[in-house]
């Protein structure tokens, strides 16, 4: 992926049992967890755990940052003072990039909220996007008297949360959960915690994003990602089902169908970029669907290919598995022409325009493609600026002959709502150029669309290619911002409201249309 496209969220949980030789560590084991999920988040992080032991029953710990900036892993001292203070054996976490709400430390999760009974003090943290939280504001604001300070999902949510809780008695935790998700529209893999220690994990009913959960030893592990649970060396992997929810309670955990779950939409776009490599969706290798990706488009190569002016070179590091397997099918050499600098972009002297970033973020290997034909292999092209400045790069300091634009996914025609964070159709590349998606785009389009990326050719993935290469029925799979199928109520009226935005040239995210402050 050469654009800066972002995710919103990771997510996890820990429960040891009483008698475990864990006890108390369940920050340890969260960190682990965190540290494994931040791709998903690079914004912020935090923990949340339950000590019955502490006057604080909740203690949280979230702040701007890097995991190991958060927890202070320069610094032994400092770190082993949080762990200290987190020290239970029940917790969440979280890591977070903002596809909603502004980029500053009030907006970091979990959010606690503190009160003097115990059960109606939590902490929670999600991983989505609330799609009709502009409609769950309104009524808050203008019947119930509410002042709302962050304006995100998330402080949405935990308004709605704390009405769920405002009864007398102590109600069924799965009953609170079940009454939201009838009310949420949209992407939410909700974990939260209580002041009683009780846990619960949700994935959303259509899910959108994965969520899954084993055992290390005694200790119960749930995570967004399946390679946080593999690198603690947890073989028996499982995965909450949409709908689904985990409790823990009282010690006890049961995993219930929570809301049924009619219409299945995992995002295709965990798979083509943004789960770890080492992952698996749903029980679907993240790897194996990215080669996949690579062999089909290999099908769709239309260039008389003569290998040895021909080099493949695919854009690192998540186009790779994909770059690998098409140059393989076609019996060329795949090289390492761009070389990644994982540090660009955290660095004060990164240079202000595009240009500056791409070139702070690759290195060119002009000794692999000088005087070649690149066949350059991207996942995607969200907005197209950095591709186009990417293949500028590779021409005028690699001095490559020709670059032909090879990418793994199709056209990306329309905006996401459900928490990757492209939701206007004018940052968009692709609508430019009307593509129906129903259709084979034609040459002469994909030559335009070439020659505005500075490129020789474009070849784009189809639909029916991409569903083959996960290999999940196209009906279970969110397809929406390649074909416009959203698959909530919201999403479609959020599209209409996308269309119109564009015609009048406004901009902002289209989900915080009536918001007035700060990045949404
Ligand atoms: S619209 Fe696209 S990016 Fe968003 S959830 Fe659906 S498939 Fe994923």
């Amino acid at each position: 992926m050469t654009d800066n496209v972002h995710e919103n969220c990771g997510v996890a949980a820990v429960h040891i049992p009483d008698g475990s030789k864990f006890q108390g560590m369940a920050p340890n084991f969260l960190y682990k967890l965190l540290m494994n999920l931040q791709g998903r988040g690079q914004l912020s992080a935090g923990i949340t755990t339950y000590n019955p032991l502490r006057p604080r029953l909740l203690e949280t710990h979230r702040d701007l940052g890097l995991v190991t900036e958060v927890f202070k892993e320069s610094n032994p001292d400092e770190q082993l003072k949080i762990f200290k203070s987190l020290a239970g054996n029940t917790g969440i976490g979280h890591t977070r990039y903002a596809t909603c709400g502004a980029d500053d430390r009030d907006n970091a999760q979990p959010l606690e909220r503190t009160h003097g009974r115990r059960w109606k003090w939590f902490s929670f943290c999600f991983n989505g996007n609330i799609a009709n939280y502009s409609d769950l504001k309104k009524p808050l604001v203008e019947k119930a008297d509410y002042h709302i300070m962050f304006d995100n999902d998330t402080e949405i949510m935990m308004h709605y949360l704390s009405r769920e809780l405002q009864a007398k008695s102590r109600p069924d935790m799965k009953e609170v959960f079940s009454s939201l998700a009838k009310k949420f529209d949209g992407a939410f893999n909700i974990a939260f915690i209580n002041a009683r220690g009780t846990l619960i994990v949700l994935r959303d009913p259509i899910g959108f994003r994965p969520m899954c959960y084993g055992h290390y030893e005694d200790v119960l592990l749930v995570s967004s990602e399946s390679n946080a649970l593999a690198n603690f060396g947890v073989t028996d992997i499982k995965y909450l089902q949409p709908g689904e929810v985990l409790q823990v309670l009282e010690g006890k955990i049961a995993i219930k169908q929570l809301v049924p779950s009619k219409k299945q939409a995992r995002c295709m776009f965990e798979w083509v970029y943004f789960s770890n490599v080492a992952s698996h969706f749903d029980g679907k290798s993240v790897y194996l669907a990215r080669t996949k990706l690579g062999e089909e488009l290999a099908k769709l190569e239309t260039l008389p290919i003569n290998t040895n002016e021909y080099v493949v070179v695919p854009v690192p590091d998540s186009a790779k598995p994909a770059g690998d397997a098409y140059a393989y099918a076609l019996g060329l050499p795949s090289r390492e022409g761009l070389i990644r600098n994982r540090f660009a972009g955290r660095t004060f002297i990164e240079g202000r325009s595009r240009e500056d970033k791409v070139r702070n973020k690759f290195t060119v290997q002009k000794n692999i493609i000088e005087g070649k034909k690149v066949l350059l292999v991207d996942d995607s092209i969200v907005r197209g600026t950095t591709t186009r400045n990417i293949v500028k790069y590779l021409k005028e300091v690699g001095k490559a002959k020709e670059v032909h634009i090879r990418v793994s996914c199709p056209p990306i025609v329309a905006p996401c709502f459900y928490g990757i964070d492209m939701s206007t159709i004018t940052e968009l590349f692709a609508p430019r150029f009307k593509i129906d998606p129903k259709k084979p785009i034609e040459k002469t389009v994909l030559d335009r669309m070439a020659k505005e990326l500075g490129a020789d050719s474009l070849i784009y993935q189809t639909i029916p290619g991409l569903a083959r290469s996960i290999s999940f029925p196209q009906e279970k799979l969110c397809m929406a911002c390649l074909n416009t199928d959203y698959p909530t109520k919201q999403g479609n009226l959020l599209y209409g409201t996308a269309l119109k935005n564009a015609m009048n040239g406004q901009k902002g995210r289209t989900y915080e249309k009536d918001k007035d402050k700060g990045s949404c």
